[in-house]
């Protein structure tokens, strides 16, 4: 039953799509506000409390639970129990990930059909969040649609009845449309490849397809301009990703976790250089999860160790064999990209079915 369950669960995509809302009415605001603040401070009760109690279980919180913090927080007990919901989907996934005991720092909550009905807007918003009670304020939400949202609904994403209202870091607030799609079954036919990628040059496919070494340059003109780098980042490296031709390919395997390149050639501070690097490269990895899994191209990730310094093609571990950006092996004279010899390395252990290179039974550290 329990797997059955697990099984149905994992068949849905799910995706968000932020709106903010900079047109809200003094009043409005406020009330979202307080809201906002409220289920803040209900969550990291009981995200305390379960934390306290070791209590890491997928089963709904207790009623016992429920109503105590219905009742301190001044809540329904319809909403204490979402917000408990939410606190126990954060205090497992910490447990699980080996963390500390969660901080809640979003002011965010999640909000089902009890509480929201979705409908189209006419006039000058496009859509109308209507918070219909059940512990949340009643008031109506105007938003406007952005061409983000509106790919997904062209793309054929139905709009679910959920929606996550929250205030960012800038204390902005705003509305998480999300749209939901069942997952394409797993693809049948097709290649196996390898994908390596890093900050200078961009991403490198086993199969030699290369997208994204502008960016690169790019972020050498950013040093100062810390602010919108990121966004920058995004939608550059997110426009070309979607150059890359995944049609042909079943499985994908990436790095499980990035090597540190520190360059020496870089403008960026070395730390800066680092952070960005780990950042950029999860964005990357983030952004490949979720087309793979539109796609329905597996995706594994595999141990980085030894990817960047053996060869290819006689599967010869050899530091000295990687010279800058090329790979010249010292045994063998095989003469190759060194990132595209990433990716081919990681392409075989896909092929090969293991975790690592030192799996492989030809491998041999030299
Ligand atoms: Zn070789």
């Amino acid at each position: 039953m329990k797997k059955a369950h697990r099984h149905s669960q994992v068949k849905m995509m799910r995706r968000a799509s932020r709106v903010y809302l900079n047109e809200l009415n003094a009043g409005k605001a406020a009330t979202v506000r307080e809201f906002l603040h409220r289920c803040h401070d209900a969550v990291q009760y009981f995200v305390d409390l379960f934390w306290q109690r070791e209590d890491f279980s997928a089963d709904l919180a207790d009623l016992d639970t429920v109503h105590r913090g219905r009742d301190r927080f001044g809540l329904t007990t319809r909403l204490a129990q979402a917000l408990a919901k939410q606190a126990k989907e954060m205090v497992r996934s910490a447990q699980a990930q080996g963390k500390r005991r969660p901080k809640v720092r979003q002011h965010t909550v999640t909000l089902y059909s009890h509480f929201v009905k979705l409908e189209r807007f006419d006039g000058s918003f496009d859509w109308a969040v209507r918070l219909i009670g059940s512990g949340a304020p009643r008031l109506v939400i105007p938003a406007k649609s952005t061409a983000h949202l509106n790919r997904f609904l062209a793309d054929g994403w139905p709009m679910a009845k959920t929606v996550r209202l929250g205030r960012d870091h800038r204390k902005r607030l705003f509305v998480e449309f999300i749209v939901e799609k069942r997952r394409p079954p797993l693809k049948t036919q097709g290649s196996t490849e390898g994908m390596d990628s890093n900050y200078k040059k961009g991403v490198v496919l086993s199969d030699q397809q290369m997208v994204g070494q502008e960016v690169y340059e790019r972020i050498q003109t950013f040093t100062k301009r810390q602010k919108n780098t990121k966004a920058e980042i995004k939608s550059l490296i997110g426009h070309a990703l979607k150059q890359l031709d995944l049609s042909g390919v079943k499985k994908l395997c990436i790095e499980n976790l990035k090597r540190v390149r520190c360059g020496t050639g870089g403008k960026f501070p070395r730390t800066l250089n680092r952070r960005m690097s780990h950042w950029l490269y999860a964005y990357i990895a983030d952004w490949v999860a979720r087309r793979c899994e539109e796609l329905g191209v597996r995706l594994e990730w595999k141990n980085p160790a030894y990817t960047s310094t053996t060869c290819s093609l006689c599967d010869r571990c050899d530091r000295r064999s990687r010279v800058g950006d090329r790979f010249q092996c010292r045994h063998c004279g095989f003469s190759i990209d060194a990132d595209l010899n990433a990716a081919l390395n990681l392409k075989r252990l896909g092929e090969a079915g293991v975790y690592g290179l030192r799996s492989l039974p030809s491998w041999s550290f030299v």
